[in-house]
């Protein structure tokens, strides 16, 4: 599958923000937001004045790229969310919220969405006994997801079980750390999502 190989910290850079895509080099002075807070290339440091659409543009790149997804992956979700009852924005976030490499993010079993992709790739995971390798696999209500008995010495997973304690693990999820397991209590709602979006941009960007 096709995959951003480039410089992770360019894309926050680009967005203006931290989008937390490093793990624990984040939250240090060594971030590239904190060293150079201005969008690369030539005319990062000019003045960047956006349209309505420049706008609405951003945004949907900023989602894409919190969830490293790409183009089609995302557009698909979002007719997904679209044909679904409710607010399209929100499905789109609750969707996003439930795909297993953020699952296992969240539940604090790697640092980074990067890094939790990579570890569900591999197949340390299972969701409800049976193995999954699928990031973009959806969980449910009541699923449980956990370290496979062969994966549970993995000093990259115990290393962020470790970390976790410094970081907040959202209420939808009830994580066992000892039995390296973690049960999807609820679905996750717009509520349950805190960091800064603006999904309703997305929509109107894909409504045009
Ligand atoms: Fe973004 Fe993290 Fe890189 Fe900072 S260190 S620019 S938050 S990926």
């Amino acid at each position: 599958m096709a995959r951003y190989s480039g410089s992770v910290c360019r894309l926050c850079r680009r967005e203006n923000q931290k989008l937390f895509l490093k793990g624990d080099r984040c939250t240090t002075d060594k971030c590239a937001v904190e060293r150079r807070a201005y969008p690369p290339g030539q005319h990062g440091q000019g003045r960047i004045k956006f349209s309505e659409y420049g706008l609405q543009l951003r945004e949907k790149q900023k989602i894409k790229r919190i969830y490293g997804m790409l183009e089609k992956q995302f557009r698909n979700l979002f007719e997904k969310a679209d044909s679904m009852k409710g607010i399209t924005g929100s499905n789109l976030l609750s969707m996003l919220e439930r795909r297993m490499d953020n699952v296992v993010f969240r539940a604090g079993f790697a640092n980074s969405r990067a890094e939790a992709r990579h570890l569900v790739r591999h197949g340390h995971f299972a969701v409800n006994s049976r193995k999954v390798n699928i990031p973009s696999y959806m969980v449910a209500k009541g699923d449980v997801v956990e370290v496979r008995e062969k994966s549970k010495n993995l000093a990259k997973i115990a290393g962020a079980l470790e970390a976790v304690k410094r970081r907040e693990i959202p209420q939808w999820i009830e994580l066992d750390p000892a039995a390296q397991k973690a049960r999807v209590r609820d679905l996750p709602t717009r509520d349950d999502i805190t960091a800064p979006m603006e999904e309703r941009l997305v929509v109107e960007l894909y409504s045009k």
